[in-house]
C-alpha cells in the first residue's frame, strides 16, 4: 500500500493542528462529486485556509485509481465527520458516478487502508471501529453503503479478513536463532516434544527446534546434571526432515520415524 503525503497547512478551515483525546473508530466518507480527483479535493481542502468558504477536511482521500493521499496526521484532528472528529480518523473516497460505488482500484484501497488503521488503532472493524458518516448524522455517505447495508457489511468483512492476512500465519517460523512452532493461539512448545505433520520434533528450553544428539530426562530437553536418554534429531539443515527424530527399526537400522 502506497501512500503519499501532502498535508494540509494548518489553519482553522481544515486542519485545526490539534491532537485528538481518543480514537475509536474510522469514519468512512464518499466525496458526493462524482469524477473529480483526489489530487483536486485535496487541493480543494487546502484552498480552505484562504477562501474559508466552509470548514471541512479528512485525514485521507483514496482516488479513482486507488491512489492514496494522507492530508492530516493520524493523531490529530480532521474537520470531517461533525460531533465524531474528537474520536475518529476519517477517510474520503472518490466514485466515478452519482450512485457512489466505488471502482474496484478504489474499493481495493479502502479496504486496505482500513485494516492497516485498525491494526495499528487496536480497533475491531465489525464491532464499531468502522463506521459510515451515516451512523453518526444520517447524512446519506457513503452513499453506496447506505444504500445497499449488505455492501457495507460485506466490506466490514473484507477489512476484517485483510486484517487476519496481515497477521502471521501459525505453523514454523523461522528466525536467525532456528526454527520455532506457533500454534493456533499464537504460543510455542518450549522444553516439550511436538509431534507434527507424522513426525516428532523436540523443543529446547527457549522453544527452538533442536537437531543432531540431543538429551531428554521426560521432562527437560538436555537436562544440566547430564541425564536423560539420547535421541538423535535429523541434521540435515535446510533438509525436508530437518529436526524430525531418528528411531531403530527391528533389524537395528536407523531411520526418520514416522508416525501415522
Ligand atoms: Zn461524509
Amino acid at each position: 500500500m502506497n501512500i503519499e503525503k501532502q498535508y494540509l497547512t494548518i489553519s482553522n478551515y481544515n486542519r485545526p493542528g490539534t491532537k485528538r483525546a481518543r480514537t475509536t473508530a474510522v469514519a468512512c466518507h464518499y466525496i458526493g462529486n462524482p469524477g473529480t480527483s483526489a489530487q483536486a479535493n485535496r487541493n480543494y481542502f487546502e484552498n480552505l485556509k484562504d477562501t474559508h468558504t466552509t470548514k471541512a477536511s479528512c485525514h485521507y482521500i483514496i482516488g479513482l485509481d486507488g491512489e492514496i493521499l494522507q492530508l492530516i496526521p493520524e493523531d490529530e484532528i480532521s474537520w470531517c465527520t461533525n460531533q465524531a472528529n474528537s474520536y475518529t480518523i476519517s477517510i474520503e473516497a472518490c466514485h466515478p458516478d452519482s450512485t457512489g460505488q466505488f471502482t474496484d482500484a478504489t474499493y481495493k484501497s479502502y479496504v486496505a487502508l482500513c485494516a492497516d488503521i485498525c491494526q495499528r488503532w487496536g480497533l475491531d472493524p465489525q464491532n464499531g471501529g468502522l463506521i459510515r458518516h451515516y451512523d453518526v448524522t444520517k447524512k446519506v455517505c457513503p452513499k453506496w453503503f447506505v444504500d445497499h447495508p449488505e455492501a457495507w457489511t460485506q466490506f466490514k468483512r473484507d477489512v476484517q479478513a485483510a486484517m487476519a492476512v496481515a497477521q502471521q500465519e501459525p505453523g514454523w517460523q523461522h528466525t536467525d536463532i532456528g526454527w520455532w512452532y506457533m500454534y493456533d493461539d499464537g504460543t510455542y512448545p518450549a522444553n516439550k516434544w511436538e509431534l507434527i505433520n507424522h513426525h516428532w520434533y523436540l523443543f529446547n528450553k527457549d522453544g527452538y527446534m533442536v537437531t543432531g544428539w540431543h538429551r531428554w530426562d521426560g521432562q527437560t530437553c538436555d537436562p544440566a546434571d547430564g541425564s536423560g536418554d539420547w535421541y538423535f534429531l535429523d541434521n540435515t539443515a535446510g533438509g525436508p526432515y530437518e529436526g524430525a527424530c531418528w528411531h531403530t527399526r527391528e533389524n537395528g537400522a536407523q531411520e526418520i520415524w514416522y508416525v501415522e
